[in-house]
């Protein structure tokens, strides 16, 4: 059995950073406390080892994040990797709260292009994910944004503005991506496109889609990890017969070795090192290496 790690995979720069900023804060301002709005990245380990430095993720699956911010009359709030909407800026500013932005590089570049696009007088066509906080900020730029997650969300539109322009979620599959687009343009020939798969997601999925003697992958994230989730699904794309999502080691099922020979791991932007070098560890020790 040989077990190899697939290049690149793991930790993006935007998680380092909203990490690092997360770190900083705290120091910054030893006597407050600290808040995350949300998860500052899709990975309850990242959460827990924040949590030990004193800093508070504010998370609950049932309530928005607008709802979350009621509870907190002092503090510092940090705003997570995958953006903010202006509202809930003003509502943290208007009671007397500070905060910190860790969104990233790539998804304020986004936003900034879609905000552009508005005020050419576009209309925004927009794929990405149903609920997930990088769509949900993006969403509140304008009601002249509308969220497509499917082809049969494509069936539903009915917009009359002609000057229409599509982007995407920074985390979505690229190979997907490539679907959608092509159904969009039979119905919106002239639509203006702009693919925003980030770098950190589009190196991470073609990585996956060049091996070539993988006979189980095993992606190791979050089950809320939007771009963990698509390795996952681009490695069965591409034609892997067993592809794994773990969150961590103690997840390996020794029934699912058997009969293996090369076996790959790769893991979400938002997965901890640690939690990689568990999982090869322990296929190691299987293996007997
Ligand atoms: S996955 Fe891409 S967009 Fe998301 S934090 Fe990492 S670099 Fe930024």
């Amino acid at each position: 059995m040989k077990i190899q790690k697939v290049i690149p995979s793991g930790y993006c720069k935007g998680v380092v950073n909203a990490i690092n900023i997360a770190k900083k804060t705290r120091k910054e301002y030893p006597e407050e406390p600290v808040y995350i709005l949300g998860m500052l990245v899709h990975n309850s380990h990242v959460s827990k080892e924040l949590e030990n430095e004193g800093i508070i993720t504010l998370y609950d699956e049932h309530k928005s994040k607008e709802e979350l911010l009621d509870d907190i009359d002092e503090g510092v709030i940090i705003f997570t990797a995958h953006g903010i909407s202006d509202a809930i800026k003003e509502k943290v500013t208007a009671k007397g709260l500070r905060y910190v932005d860790a969104t990233c590089v790539d998804v304020l570049k986004t936003q900034n292009l879609i905000k552009e696009r508005l005020d050419d007088g576009y209309e925004v066509i927009y794929f990405g994910k149903k609920g997930h906080p990088e769509a949900e900020a993006v969403l509140s730029i304008s009601d002249r944004i509308h969220l497509i997650s499917c082809k049969e969300d494509i069936d539903a539109l009915d917009i009359l503005n002609h000057k229409l322009f599509f982007t995407n979620q920074t985390t979505m599959s690229y190979l997907e991506l490539s679907d959608i687009i092509a159904y969009l343009q039979e119905k919106y020939p002239s639509i203006f496109i702009q693919p925003e798969v980030c770098n950190a997601t589009s190196s991470r999925q073609k990585a996956i889609y060049e091996l070539k003697d993988c006979d189980l992958l095993y992606v190791v994230g979050d089950l809320r990890s939007n771009n963990t989730n698509m390795l996952k699904e681009i490695g069965l794309k591409h034609g892997i017969k067993k592809v794994l999502l773990i969150q961590t080691y103690e997840d390996i099922d020794k029934s699912d070795l058997q009969d293996v020979e090369n076996i790959y791991v790769t893991a979400g932007a938002s997965t901890p090192p640690e939690l990689i070098r568990q999982v090869i560890d322990h296929l190691s020790t299987e293996a007997g290496q």
